[in-house]
């Protein structure tokens, strides 16, 4: 028997379906062409860019063909190509009611945000969530997402990043244990399926179309996610025509923050983090940049100040600009650290991974890392430094979610942040005036002592 659900609100090329269903489709259904003309241009129609192959090469269909180079990831889109879809016709009917299981309690702004929320999916709206570093989203979502379930829609929660999806994962699935949910990113082990409720990496929306009647997307200021015009194309085309679309950010990027201080779209901004406390102010210490060169490097005061850090068992990460910035110190602090016990980071890290863990289970005084470890991470009790703050690396977004690593436990509420820099960075300065921007608006509202 042909599986149909398969191929409900997706987008997908011939080598992502079997050929039976492959010939159903074309049969009773329509297949669109993979590639259109607009403009007088060629653009690709499941990204929508004109990031076109700049010749033909020899094609599966016996020609030389063009395909899109945006949204290659995904499988290469060729013109000569179709790309086939079945409408979503939400049969959910099966699954048991109701579904939420969690029994926690929302702050009074997170519950406040909750109710904007569901009324934005309830009434098929859009809606930018602002909420600092801390403050408990993925507790604010669940009530909107249950209500959604409810009125038998599908929902997608994606990111652009697949540690925020496999970090969201789990959560989810606690608290609607009865709803079965796809995860779905690149290299996952386990296959599609159709589910009411997804998982995915932005970059997996390039495979839906008109599929969903949530679509909440999480990080949005992220890397590849921000100011890639082929992922907010696949957003847009993932969601039906009447849906709701919420955005989750900790640091809107300017355009955003415009767009909410102007009211030109409805947004809801939580200043306060869920214990209550204050956003750690980071203090800013003025030292030469090239430390590995320093004579009298023992002295300076980072060195100190990490000395002092690891003499009081305080556990810190050290973000550090450049991976071959990162390499040119490790040996440094290997010399003068010799007793303690430290790991280093950085993306092209195989074993990245165990040392972040590590790092959580506090066998280590202090991790060194490059800006892979700005989001998504939370350890319990740290401090934190920024080497280099003023490098180019650490945008505003970057430094204020490097600075949300610190503080975040409720029993340990006060972290503290050095930037350490030789000049001032623009970014430094909005960075913080963001973060105190937060907490004034927090204390306003009475949200923090
Ligand atoms: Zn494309
Ligand atoms: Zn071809």
């Amino acid at each position: 028997m042909i599986d149909y659900s398969l191929v409900y609100g997706r987008s997908l090329l011939k080598e992502d379906i079997d050929n039976e269903l492959t010939e159903e489709i074309r049969k009773h259904f329509q297949a669109e062409p993979a590639f259109v003309i607009s403009n007088g241009r060629k653009r690709c129609a499941r990204c929508s860019t004109c990031s076109v192959s700049s010749k033909r090469y020899p094609c599966t269909c016996g020609n030389c063909c063009l395909y899109c180079r945006e949204c290659i990831a995904l499988g290469k889109v060729r013109e000569c190509a179709q790309l086939y879809s079945l409408p979503e016709p939400n049969r959910f009917d099966a699954y048991k009611k109701p579904y939420l299981k969690w029994n926690g309690k929302l702050s009074d702004q997170q519950s406040e945000a909750s109710g904007v929320i569901t009324k934005s999916i309830s009434e098929n709206k859009e809606l930018i969530v602002w909420a600092v570093t801390g403050s408990g989203k993925t507790e604010m979502l669940f009530k909107g997402i249950q209500i959604a379930l409810e009125a038998n829609k599908r929902v997608c929660i994606a990111s652009p990043r697949i540690d925020v999806c496999l970090e969201l994962a789990p959560r989810i699935k606690r608290v609607f244990p009865e709803i079965p949910i796809a995860v779905l990113y690149g290299g996952a082990e386990e296959g599609y399926r159709y589910t009411q409720l997804v998982i995915a990496t932005t970059h997996q929306l390039y495979r839906f179309k008109e599929a969903f009647d949530v679509v909440i997307i999480d990080e949005v200021d992220a890397f590849p996610y921000h100011m890639n015009a082929g992922l907010h194309f696949a957003t847009s085309r993932s969601r039906k025509r009447v849906s709701s679309l919420i955005y989750l950010t900790a640091t809107p990027d300017k355009h955003m923050q415009e767009r909410i201080k102007n009211n030109l779209t409805e947004a809801v901004i939580l200043p306060a983090r869920y214990h209550g406390h204050a956003l750690p102010v980071p203090k800013a210490v003025y030292q030469r940049s090239e430390l590995v060169n320093y004579k009298n490097v023992d002295q300076s005061r980072l060195i100190k100040h990490m000395k002092r850090l690891i003499g009081q068992e305080k556990r810190f990460l050290i973000f550090i600009p450049t991976i071959a910035l990162l390499e040119k110190m490790q040996p440094l602090f290997r010399r003068i650290f010799d007793r303690a016990t430290f790991e280093s980071v950085h993306s092209k890290d195989a074993d990245r991974k165990e040392k972040v863990q590590k790092m959580r289970n506090g066998e280590l005084d202090f991790l060194a890392t490059t800006t892979i470890l700005e989001r998504g991470v939370t350890f319990g009790n740290i401090d934190v430094i920024i080497w280099q703050a003023d490098h180019h690396v650490y945008t505003e977004a970057a430094l204020v979610q490097i600075s949300g690593r610190a503080g975040r436990s409720k029993d340990h509420p006060e972290g503290n942040v050095t930037f350490y820099h030789q000049d001032w960075s623009r970014a430094m300065k909005k960075a913080l005036k963001q973060i105190r921007r937060m907490n004034r608006i927090a204390h306003t509202r009475g949200l923090i002592q």
